[in-house]
């Protein structure tokens, strides 16, 4: 256990969506690791999200769990509500809940569409709005998106998914030109390929062609991208806004 007041984050109050799984768990360890208190969001388990919060504690910070979809305004609202009673604010926030639902776009139904694009690029809309009243009052905060890079290079069979996760890029550059000057910075993450539920349905022919894409060769931990959510939400990113980083393993070079 580390505690005390020293750390990057000490102090700070971190919100993750999906925090209790896959890529939002890790980050949620990582930002608990610097010190911040955190608020992870689940949304079908509540007890997995209450084991992973009581390893978080371990870290000597404050942890609750709250109940979120984030497709309902409803549910963001108490999850903003609960940081500010738990924890006394919100200064950072990760947007990293998201689905995929994939399919050939002229077999794509509408609701595979409707849910991708809410889930991952509403519900990033609804978070960040309802998270920048308290920032902006506070002119501190540090708002970090989990994109994709199939946003940026597209993915056969994930239209919905890639424009949902291109919109988010749009949306971090657009939200950090308007809150620059309240001292909230807005980035993105675009992972590659990272070992999650997400990715373990892939058939081993998907996985191959993957891989074979990927310099590295592998695919990403989650724990491998937590560290640069961690910097992004640090004072030492202050000067860092409207930016989308791919964690990739070579996947994109730009
Ligand atoms: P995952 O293991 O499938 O986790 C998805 C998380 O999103 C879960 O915590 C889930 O909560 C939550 N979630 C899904 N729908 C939700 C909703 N309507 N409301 C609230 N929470 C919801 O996937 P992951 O790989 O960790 O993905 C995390 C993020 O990284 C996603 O935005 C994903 O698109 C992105 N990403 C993943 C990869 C990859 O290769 N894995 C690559 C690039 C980007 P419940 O468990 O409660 O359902």
């Amino acid at each position: 256990m580390t505690s005390g007041g020293t750390r990057p984050l000490s102090g700070r109050t971190a919100v993750v969506t999906g925090g209790a799984r896959g890529i939002g768990r890790a980050i949620a360890m990582e930002l608990a690791r610097q010190g911040a208190n955190l608020l992870l969001t689940y949304r079908t388990n509540g007890v997995v999200a209450d084991a992973v919060a009581r390893e978080i504690r371990e870290f000597g910070v404050n942890c609750a769990t709250c109940e979120v979809d984030v497709r309902r305004s409803a549910d963001l609202e108490r999850m903003v509500e609960d940081a500010r009673q738990a924890h006394g604010g919100l200064d950072i926030l990760v947007n990293n809940a998201g689905m995929r639902d994939d399919g050939l776009v002229l077999r794509m139904s509408e609701d595979a569409w409707d849910s991708v694009l809410e889930t991952n690029l509403k519900g990033t809309f609804l978070a960040t709005k309802l998270a920048l009243r308290h920032m902006s009052r506070a002119r501190w905060g540090r708002i970090i998106n989990i994109t994709s890079v199939v946003g940026v290079i597209g993915n056969a069979g994930q239209s919905n998914y890639a424009a949902a996760k291109a919109g988010i890029v749009g949306f971090t550059r657009s939200v950090a030109r308007e809150v620059a000057s309240r001292g909230v910075t807005v980035n993105a993450i675009a992972p590659g390929f990272v070992d999650t539920d997400m990715t373990a349905s892939l058939t081993d022919e998907q996985k191959a062609l993957i891989l074979a894409q990927i310099p590295m060769g592998r695919y990403a931990m989650p724990e491998e991208i937590a560290p640069l959510a961690a910097f992004l939400a640090s004072e030492g990113a202050g000067y860092i806004t409207g930016q989308t980083f791919n964690v990739d393993g070579g996947l994109v070079m730009q």
